[in-house]
């Protein structure tokens, strides 16, 4: 079908368009293409409902025009390379497509990525963090604490166990015999346990949740990396968007004081990196995608008090940018949740930096292209290992 929408005015900010197109394919996973003309015209192999559409392009409007961006450092020099360099991944088997979403990575696209990630590391340790593991799964104690399956459902990535009768255990085995059948989605209707556990969406939480109902014996720092598992929407170009990525975390936990100097500490560092990569793009405020219908006020209310920012590189061959990084303050709002405080007495304080090491090591080759011998030095050395700090 192809739908035509009347919107009021035309949609002519490009970073609007990015956002009215990735709600509208999350929430419309039917939709093949969008043009932003006089009126909005949607190709869709499902139905369309105007109505919502009118709704979501006036909500994303009002974000965008009522939140000031607070831009921290800007690079707008205009970077050696245009091509896309997943053309190059793909062809020399470097990142390999497992299904939409989720890739194999090997080669030197992952060499990229572990040189990248044991910077931050080095950083982080400079900075005094001590290391920890997670597991890649989270209870749902956990979430339910801070109410994300009401704010991100469209996120969520169930874990779930089968029941473990041998009935149930039975029936499910003989519905699901590749002999007999083929099938690629489980008949699971009367077969699962209760759910306890969900996929990480992100890496922070287990720290906070592991002090529950604890005092801190000091201010601290600590990294983190994990695979987050996010329901994201299709029809993405490739590695922009994934289901199952990797993040590298440092969280500062302690006193307000504590935690907004490493906020800004946070926000030093990734313009550092910036300017040391030489890499095109900035660092300004935004706001987490929430699901709720009151998402548009919750977003300017992030903007206005800046609880989160964006390292946003540019994507030259795309005319866009990625985020590759966000750091973000949650004042006490994990303290309170988690009943966790302070050597103070007070609700512990935290806020985090997270990197997405897919989306960085690929604007790095964005920006640079893909012969190693075409990147500034100091890139060079960095994946060398020879870069001290
Ligand atoms: P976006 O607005 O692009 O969806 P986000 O606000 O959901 O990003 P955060 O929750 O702040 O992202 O996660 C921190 C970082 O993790 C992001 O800056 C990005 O680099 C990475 N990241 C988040 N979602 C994805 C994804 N679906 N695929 C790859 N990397 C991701
Ligand atoms: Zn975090
Ligand atoms: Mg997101």
């Amino acid at each position: 079908v192809i739908v035509e929408i009347e919107v009021d005015h035309k949609i002519e900010d490009p970073a609007l368009q990015g956002q009215v197109r990735a709600e509208l394919m999350r929430l419309y996973p039917a939709i093949r293409s969008l043009e932003f003309g006089a009126r909005l015209t949607i190709v869709s192999i499902g139905p369309v409902d105007s109505r919502e559409v009118y709704e979501i392009v006036g909500r994303l409007r009002y974000i965008h025009k009522h939140v000031v961006k607070d831009v921290v450092f800007e690079a707008r020099h205009e970077p050696p390379c245009r091509e896309d360099p997943y053309l190059h991944l793909e062809r020399t088997g470097q990142v390999v497509p497992v299904v939409e979403g989720q890739y194999l990575i090997q080669g030197q696209f992952l060499g990229l990525m572990r040189a990248l990630d044991a910077w931050v590391v080095e950083l982080a340790r400079e900075m005094g963090a001590v290391e920890q593991e997670y597991p890649s799964f989270v209870p749902v104690e956990l979430l339910r604490r801070i109410n994300y399956f009401k704010e991100f459902p469209h996120h969520i990535m169930i874990v779930a166990p089968l029941r473990a009768t041998a009935d149930a255990l039975g029936d499910f085995a003989a519905r699901h015999d590749a002999n007999k059948r083929k099938f690629d989605t489980l008949d699971v209707v009367g077969a699962l346990a209760p759910v306890a556990l969900v996929a990480a969406p992100s890496v922070c939480y287990t720290c906070y949740y592991v002090l529950r109902s604890r005092q801190l014996d000091g201010n601290r720092l600590v990294t983190a990396k994990n695979r987050c598992s996010r329901n994201e929407p299709k029809g993405f170009s490739p590695l922009s968007r994934l289901n199952n990525f990797t993040m590298r975390e440092v969280i500062a936990l302690g006193d307000r004081d504590f935690v907004l100097s490493q906020r800004q500490r946070f926000l030093d560092m990734i313009t550092g990196m910036m300017q040391r990569l030489g890499l095109a793009g900035r660092i300004e405020s935004a706001n987490d995608p929430f699901f709720t219908n009151d998402a548009s006020y919750k977003a300017v209310f992030q903007h206005s008090l800046k609880l989160k920012h964006e390292w946003l590189a540019a994507l030259p061959f795309r005319g866009d940018y990625s985020a590759v990084c966000s750091v973000n303050l949650h004042n006490d709002s994990f303290g309170k949740a988690f009943n966790v405080t302070g050597v103070d007495g007070e609700p512990m304080h935290s806020a985090c930096i997270g990197f997405g090491l897919e989306r960085w090591a690929f604007a790095i080759l964005a920006q640079f292209g893909c012969d190693r011998a075409m990147w500034p030095s100091p890139l060079r050395e960095l994946i060398d290992g020879s870069w001290g700090g």
